[in-house]
C-alpha cells in the first residue's frame, strides 16, 4: 500500500500518542531518533533499540591501527544524548521482527511500535573467502574491535617486516576506506624508514585508482587465504606479513529473516520515502537498505536517517512525505579523503575535518544535511 494511502486512512491522522522503534544507534539510527524527537518533542514516544551502546565513526577506524587515534577518539557512548533528549534506550540486540504484530523481540521483552526504523547496517560476510578476515588470516576494520585487533598484528608486524597486502575482495561495497588505510600504510612506513624493504600492494576487485609506485592488482577476486598467502581466483598468489581486506556484505541476521521486505543479501527495500511498500509504518535507513553503486556511506546514511525522520514526523502529522533526489553520492570527511575522480584531499585538509565530526556528533547536533 503505498504511503499516502496510509496516511489518509485518517486513523494516523488523529494524532494518538505513538510508539516509534529504532533499532540501531549510529549514523543512520542515531541521526532518526534525534531528529525524530526534535520534530515529535514529547508528544510522541522514541525508544532506541542497539547492540552496542557506542557510536563508532568508522573513518577514525582507518587510523586507529596506525595509533593515530584511540578507541576513545573514535566512539562516543549513546546514552547521555538519549537521556538528554529524552529518547529511551535499549542496549540489548533485537532478535526478532513480528512486522504482521508490529513487535521487535529481544532477550529482555517485546517492543511494539507504530513506526518501525530499521537501522541496522550491514554484516561483514568473511564467510564468502575461506581465510578472509580477523578469524581467519587477514585483518579487518569494519568495527572498533576489528580495528583494534588489526593494530595489534601491525604492531607484531613491525618486529618482523615483510610483503603487505591492502584492499577489497570481489562483492564489497566498501571500497573507498580500503584505499584509504593502504595510503595511511604506505606514510607509515615511509616514516619508519620501511618503504624499501616492504612491498606494498593494492588489491582490489574494482578498477585502478590513482597511486604512483605501488604494485595494483586491480579487478581481482580473491579464492582462499592462508595463513601467509593470498590465491587469486585466476591462481596467481600473494606472499604477505600483513593484510587488511575488506569483505562484502550481508544484512544483519534479524533483518535477512524478514524475507517479505529484503532482498536476496538481506538488505532492505525501500521506496522513495525509504519506506518499506510491504509494511507501509517500516522504514529502513542507512547501510541497512538495499542500494546499488555508489558506496554505503556514512553521509548517505546520515541523510536517509534525516528523511526517515521527517517521513514519520509528517505521516503523523498527516502532511506530505520528503522524497529521495538521486544521485546521493556525497561522503563524510575522513582522512584523507579519496574522491570517485582518483583525487585526494591529503591527510593535512582531511583531518581538521574529521576532528570536526568527531566533536560534533556527540553533543547531539542537527545533523548536516
Ligand atoms: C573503516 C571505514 C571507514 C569509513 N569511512 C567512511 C567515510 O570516510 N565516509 C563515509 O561517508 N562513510 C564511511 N564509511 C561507511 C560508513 O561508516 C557506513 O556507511 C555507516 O556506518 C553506515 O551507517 P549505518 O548507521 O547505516 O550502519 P552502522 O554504522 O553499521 O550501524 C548499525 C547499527 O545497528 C546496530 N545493530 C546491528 N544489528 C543489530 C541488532 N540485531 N539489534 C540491535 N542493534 C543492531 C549496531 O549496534 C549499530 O548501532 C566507512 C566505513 C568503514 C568500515
Amino acid at each position: 500500500m503505498p504511503w499516502h494511502s496510509l496516511c489518509s486512512r485518517g486513523g494516523l491522522k488523529r494524532m494518538a500518542r505513538k510508539r516509534i522503534v529504532i533499532i540501531g544507534s549510529n549514523f543512520a539510527g542515531f541521526t532518526a531518533a534525534v531528529a525524530l524527537k526534535g520534530l515529535l518533542r514529547s508528544a510522541h514516544d522514541v525508544t532506541v533499540i542497539s547492540r552496542f551502546d557506542q557510536f563508532v565513526f568508522h573513518p577514525s577506524l582507518i587510523r586507529l591501527p596506525f595509533g593515530a587515534r584511540t578507541a576513545q577518539q573514535a566512539a562516543f557512548p549513546v546514552r547521555p544524548t538519549f537521556a538528554e533528549q529524552g529518547i529511551a534506550f535499549r542496549d540489548e540486540g533485537a532478535l526478532k521482527l513480528d512486522l504482521a504484530g508490529h513487535k521487535v523481540i529481544t532477550p529482555t521483552t517485546e517492543e511494539r511500535y507504530d513506526f518501525l526504523v530499521i537501522a541496522t547496517g550491514a554484516k561483514p560476510n568473511y564467510g564468502a573467502v575461506p581465510g578472509l578476515g580477523p578469524r581467519g588470516y587477514t585483518q579487518s576494520i569494519m568495527t572498533l574491535a576489528e580495528a583494534e585487533q588489526a593494530r595489534g598484528a601491525f604492531e607484531t608486524f613491525l618486529k618482523a617486516p615483510g610483503p603487505v597486502v591492502i584492499g577489497d575482495v570481489q562483492d564489497s561495497s566498501c571500497r573507498q576506506p580500503a584505499y584509504e588505510f593502504l595510503l595511511n600504510m604506505e606514510r607509515v612506513l615511509d616514516q619508519r624508514g620501511l618503504s624499501s624493504q616492504v612491498p606494498l600492494t593494492h588489491l582490489t576487485s574494482g578498477p585502478k585508482l590513482a597511486a604512483e609506485g605501488l604494485n595494483v592488482i586491480a579487478n581481482a577476486a580473491v579464492a582462499e587465504i592462508s595463513p601467509r598467502q593470498i590465491r587469486l581466483a585466476d591462481g596467481r598468489t600473494l606472499p604477505f606479513a600483513y593484510s587488511m581486506l575488506l569483505p562484502s556484505f550481508l544484512g544483519v541476521d534479524v533483518v535477512r529473516a524478514c524475507e517479505k521486505i529484503t532482498d536476496a543479501a538481506g538488505f532492505v527495500r525501500v521506496n522513495a520515502f525509504n519506506q518499506t511498500d510491504a509494511h507501509p509504518e517500516v522504514f529502513a535507513a542507512g547501510a541497512a537498505v538495499a542500494a546499488g553503486p555508489p558506496e554505503k556511506s556514512g553521509w548517505l546514511a546520515e541523510k536517509m536517517g534525516l528523511r526517515v525522520a521527517k517521513n514519520i514526523a509528517a505521516c503523523i502529522s498527516g502532511e506530505a512525505l520528503a522524497c529521495a533526489e538521486p544521485p546521493e553520492t556525497v561522503n563524510l570527511p575522513a582522512s584523507p579523503i579519496a574522491l570517485d575522480d582518483g583525487w585526494i584531499i591529503p591527510g593535512a585538509e582531511a583531518g581538521w575535518a574529521q576532528g570536526a565530526f568527531e566533536r560534533y556528533f556527540p553533543v547531539g547536533g542537527t545533523p548536516l544535511s
